[in-house]
């Protein structure tokens, strides 16, 4: 399959410095291949992230190639670095398929998941597995991975995601913390972090939360960019309205998600 993508779209005035999208690639090793993905300005070089679909992103750091929810068919992934570094959040289809891990894994791969899923994993999986729950912390080479909480909080959604179980994830590199929610509601851990560089928010219901919820978290804990994504039928552009309103300062970027 050839991998095509449209560019991402910036909303939002951002006072980070963040460079222009889709411009050259930050490393000589994956240039002849790799799409053009969304570049940001990390302290010691471009952090550059590639929407892959719906909750699945891949994000490489200065030394690290980071994989966030990898689901699908592994020809989505074509042409990508190759994953160094795996973040499953939770056991729900759209963020945790073996299927795909065991052809995205390879021997220098180190796979990061929340208890319940590390428990689901077959045999080969697991020896390149560590589980963290909700507020431990751990690291992979000079990148800090630290479990947030992601649960629902509206009546009728809990059952889908219960506190405690599933995580987010805030990945510090090179000074910059990045925050994945994963599926959660704008619930107050989230409402509380500080000094985020990027952040990627999900807006769709029953699941998680909706547009306004998403948009006034952002507001509240400011994170310099901003990716809605995990929002399916929901509006991005609705969100980043809402908080462009409130302040445009936050980039919102639009990727393409579903493209
Ligand atoms: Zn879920
Ligand atoms: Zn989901």
């Amino acid at each position: 399959m050839k991998v095509s993508r449209r560019q991402s779209l910036r909303l939002g005035a951002s006072s980070l410095g963040a460079l222009s999208l889709g411009s050259a690639l930050p490393f000589a090793a994956t240039a002849q291949s790799a799409p053009a993905g969304d570049e940001h300005m990390g302290a010691s070089g471009p952090i550059t992230i590639w929407p892959v679909n719906h909750a699945s992103f891949v994000m490489q750091v200065p030394g690290m190639v980071i994989y966030a929810d990898p689901v699908g068919d592994p020809s989505l992934y074509a042409g990508l670095p190759p994953a160094q570094l795996i973040l499953v959040t939770h056991e729900h289809g759209d963020h945790y398929n073996a299927d795909t891990l065991a052809a995205l894994v390879s021997d220098n791969t180190v796979l990061v998941t929340n208890p319940a899923v590390y428990g689901m994993l077959p045999e080969d999986l697991k020896a390149k597995a560590t589980a963290i729950a909700n507020g431990e912390v751990m690291s992979v080479n000079d990148v800090g991975i630290e479990a947030v909480p992601a649960y629902n909080t509206t009546a009728d959604r809990l059952q889908y995601h219960p506190e405690g179980r599933d995580n987010g994830y805030v990945v510090t590199v090179d000074d910059r913390r990045i925050y994945i929610a994963g599926d959660t509601e704008d619930i107050p851990e989230m409402r509380a972090l500080r000094d985020i560089y990027i952040a990627f928010l999900p807006m769709n219901l029953p699941y998680t939360m909706t547009v306004e919820q998403a948009a006034s978290a952002a507001l509240e804990f400011k994170p310099g960019i901003v990716y809605p994504y995990h929002y399916r039928d929901s509006d991005p552009m609705a969100f980043a309205g809402l908080v462009n309103e409130g302040n445009d300062a936050i980039t919102v970027i639009v990727g393409p998600w579903y493209a």
